[in-house]
């Protein structure tokens, strides 16, 4: 789809506005979004949204992001540059399907292969906790593609959870999820339960709620913590584990870290998998 973007493009743009062309968008269901749209290219953007629209049928709108990520919610601002007035869609992965208004509420469509990675991970009867659970994506997959007991998810955007509350049913998962709405350091000590396995899908700032994790997870449970770290630097979110556990006084074991996607040159969102002992 890229190659052909600039393709298609080619009888719109001149040979300097192809060029600067960008070589990378995503997808989220019917709704493609582009995340660095050049500045010198937004006369042009109806014309380039529309060449997109009648190419490919299946995308209705094409929105540009404004605003990077930001705030508690993670969310980012985005401006529809053509197609239907819509930024609520139906994404498709790893056998779910998942609604959300992408400028609400945060998705990335590039995670599905980590999703999948940590599904097939788990072991029968596992009962997982997805701190920081969005629009219920990790449970909803995890319940989906593996064989836990149950999954729960805890959100502290209202918006992500009422969305997640209507992804359990579209999928018809509400047995095997339990959302709950609000802050993680409220929630969790309410729940009084320890978990096999503990996600925590939230690589900015996420250390400062390890300790957390730390009271919830069983003895010999695994914990998933995401991190964005450079490539010559892992080893500095796997101290954030060790300093994390040695505060809590839990023996642990790193047993991998994983790269689930580049987001600047030489930067990724990392995964450091570990066991407490
Ligand atoms: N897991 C989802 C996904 O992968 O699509 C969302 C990940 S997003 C990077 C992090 C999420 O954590 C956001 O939806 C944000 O609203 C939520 N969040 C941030 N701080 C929180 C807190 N203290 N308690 C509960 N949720 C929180």
């Amino acid at each position: 789809m890229k190659q052909n973007l600039k393709f298609l493009l080619k009888d719109k743009l001149s040979k300097n506005e192809l060029e600067l062309m960008p070589s990378s968008f995503d997808v989220v269901g019917s709704i493609l979004i582009f995340s660095d749209f050049p500045k010198e290219l937004s006369k042009k953007e109806k014309i380039i949204g529309e060449g997109i629209l009648r190419k490919f049928k299946n995308v209705k709108t094409i929105l540009k992001k404004t605003k990077k990520y930001s705030g508690k919610f993670r969310t980012p601002k985005l401006k529809i540059i053509a197609g239907e007035k819509t930024k609520e869609t139906i994404h498709k992965e790893n056998n779910v399907l998942i609604k959300l208004d992408v400028e609400k509420v945060y998705f990335s469509a590039r995670m599905s292969s980590e999703r999948k990675r940590i599904a097939d991970l788990i072991r029968p009867k596992e009962r997982v906790l997805v701190m920081f659970s969005g629009s219920g994506i990790y449970p909803l997959v995890i319940a989906e593609n593996s064989e836990c007991k149950e999954a729960y998810g805890i959100e502290i955007n209202p918006v992500a959870h009422k969305y997640a509350l209507e992804n359990i049913k579209k999928n018809r998962l509400e047995n095997r999820i339990k959302l709950f709405f609000g802050d993680v350091t409220k929630i969790m000590p309410k729940l009084k339960k320890k978990f096999d396995r503990i996600l925590m899908p939230l690589p900015k700032g996420g250390e400062n709620f390890l300790r957390l994790a730390l009271k919830h997870i069983k003895n010999n449970g695994i914990t998933h913590f995401y991190d964005f770290e450079h490539e010559s630097e892992f080893k500095k979110s796997e101290e954030k584990v060790r300093k994390a556990c040695t505060e809590a006084k839990k023996q642990f074991k790193i047993l991998r870290t994983t790269k689930c996607g580049q987001y600047a040159p030489g930067f990724y969102r990392i995964c450091v998998d570990f066991k407490v002992i």
